[in-house]
């Protein structure tokens, strides 16, 4: 313990409350370079691969598309741009299954791809980003379709625009990669530190110069060592720092690696950004560079496929929309059968229902897991109340009040206990005793509250519909009975001056006439308009 704090003294490192040691597993896909993945004959794309709003297709079915061509646009501001990842037919825009841990489908834009591989023509370079205005490289970033590629996939230009009154001064690099058997980060930091810091460097740009802290976990010594070496050959030392940071899970979470990074705490409810900390994956940094610099959209990633169940595990460079049993197929496909096919890793990843589905941009990790990995927990107990989740919950929740209020459906006493600062890490559940599912008792009361909210929503939407009607039948009842009272005072007001009795009736008939003969007109005129 005392070489720890000595060792976080000296690195100017903090630690955060709670937190797990988990066998890493890394050895088993980190030994190989990158593969590059041939190219697939169909490629299924989501439209929605971000938080946010789905976007908006802007392609027809039957054309031809090019690899690189934008097949959606960003539909509002937290939405991503997506593009086809090769060239071929588009052949579909329909429902197919996509990672999601509802198993439901979602709408995809499905090419058979030409083998061609032709690109669209891109646009030009924005090498001298520099002299541009920031607007303008949020911008290309935004229609790069760059999302966080750690797992959040939340909008990146979105990210790198804090607004003018924030003031950001710590751009934080996630290397951190604290999940067991993912290595894809730590692959890209060995191949591409030169990227990462390119791209590391025109954040810094967007963001007003803050200072630029990478944080590497100390299992990926490799990692570490290309990404000093890159930096040294940079200009950026003056404003870099790359730390390496004890494994521990989650390390890698976003307020975690702030705490440790800097030692100070994001509030509950709050944005990094509120206290001038923004937090980007190191994936991310590459793909802003690939973007700016080369003007390439997302179109590809590094997929981990990994798990003792798969016959070679690797890392592989993946086309957006390519299937999952592509995937395996390529590592040689099952050594034994898996029990368990996870996207993601086994802490926070969910079970994949089908392996068709396709990966997307934050589908980092693709998991086989053997009979031996996932041994069976037994039957959750009854709670003991022995408090050991409240000790790991790197969040500083009590866990044990959250299953029993989540228990009890009690959803106020979950929020009262801050449910949403929960980061579904599953330390909590890992260490429970009782094998209790902590974890799924969270999601269940999330999704219960979000669906609250929703029929509160519509709820309010209806009142308000109703209430403008009320209001309108009062003005139509008001004017009718207004129109009733003038015509009833005019009636009564009898004759105009100088008109005999005789007169007066009979230019009520013409009027009467008048009015009869202007309202068959327009009869016969919409009818015109009809027919035509
Ligand atoms: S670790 Fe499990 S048994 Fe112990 S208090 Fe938490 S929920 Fe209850
Ligand atoms: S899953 Fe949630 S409650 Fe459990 S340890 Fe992680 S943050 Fe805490």
């Amino acid at each position: 313990m005392a070489a720890i704090q000595s060792l976080l003294h000296r690195d100017r490192l903090w630690t955060f409350h709670g937190g797990i040691h988990v066998p890493d597993e890394k050895a088993l896909s980190n030994s190989r370079p990158v593969e590059v993945m041939p190219l697939p004959t169909r490629l299924v794309i989501p439209l929605q691969q971000h938080i946010g709003a789905t976007a908006r297709p802007v392609v027809t079915v039957g054309e031809r598309v090019l690899k690189g061509q934008l097949l959606a646009q960003a539909e509002g501001y937290v939405s991503a741009c997506i593009h086809a990842s090769s060239s071929g037919t588009l052949v579909a825009i329909e429902p197919h299954p996509v990672p999601h841990p509802s198993g439901l489908s979602a709408l995809c834009a499905v090419i058979e791809t030409d083998g061609e591989d032709a690109w669209t023509e891109l646009p030009e370079p924005m090498t001298h980003y520099g002299q541009l205005d920031v607007a303008e490289i949020r911008e290309r970033i935004r229609w790069a379709g760059v999302v966080g590629l750690g797992g959040a996939s939340f909008p990146t230009s979105v990210k790198l625009n804090p607004g003018p009154d924030q003031r950001i001064r710590t751009l934080i690099i996630n290397g951190a990669e604290c999940e067991p058997y993912i290595t894809c980060d730590d692959l890209l930091m060995r191949e591409r530190a030169g990227d990462i810091l390119a791209g590391a460097r025109i954040m810094h740009h967007l963001l007003g110069d803050p200072r630029i802290l990478i944080g590497i976990e100390d299992n990926k010594p490799e990692a570490f060592e290309a990404m000093r070496f890159a930096l040294a050959e940079t200009d950026m030392k003056g404003y870099t720092e790359i730390r390496s940071i004890p494994t521990l899970y989650p390390s890698g979470g976003e307020k975690q690696l702030i705490r440790i990074l800097t030692g100070e705490e994001v509030p509950t409810h709050a944005i990094p950004a509120r206290i001038g900390i923004v937090c980007q994956n190191v994936g991310s940094a590459a793909a802003v560079a690939d973007a700016v610099l080369e003007g390439r959209p997302l179109i590809s990633r590094v997929v981990t496929v990994t798990g003792r169940a798969i016959a070679e595990p690797r890392n592989l460079e993946v086309r957006i929309g390519t299937p999952v049993s592509d995937l395996i197929a390529h590592c040689g496909g099952y050594r034994e059968r898996p029990r368990k096919l996870v996207c993601g890793g086994p802490m926070m990843g969910f079970e994949i229902a089908h392996p068709e589905i396709p990966v997307t941009k934050p589908a980092n990790c693709v998991l086989a897991l053997t009979e031996a990995e996932t041994p069976d927990a037994g039957p959750a107990l009854a709670c003991i109340r022995c408090g050991r989740c409240a000790e790991v919950c790197p969040a500083k929740l009590l866990p044990q009040q959250l299953y029993w209020h989540a228990r009890a459906k009690d959803l106020d006493r979950v929020q009262d206990y801050n449910l949403f600062d929960c980061i579904e890490c599953g330390c909590c559940a890992q260490v429970c005793p009782s094998h209790i599912p902590l974890v799924q008792y969270y999601r269940y009361a999330k999704n219960e509250v979000w669906a609250r909210e929703e029929e509160k929503r519509k709820a309010e939407l209806a009142r308000m519909r109703h209430e403008a009607k009320q209001v309108r039948l009062e003005r139509q009842e008001r004017e009718r009975k207004a129109r009733l009272r003038r015509k009833k005072e005019s009636l009564e007001a009898g004759p105009e001056k100088g008109q005999t009795d005789q007169e007066a009736k009979k230019a009520a008939i013409e009027a009467a006439k008048q009015r009869a003969a202007a309202k068959k007109a327009a009869a016969a005129k919409a009818e015109e308009t009809n027919d035509a």
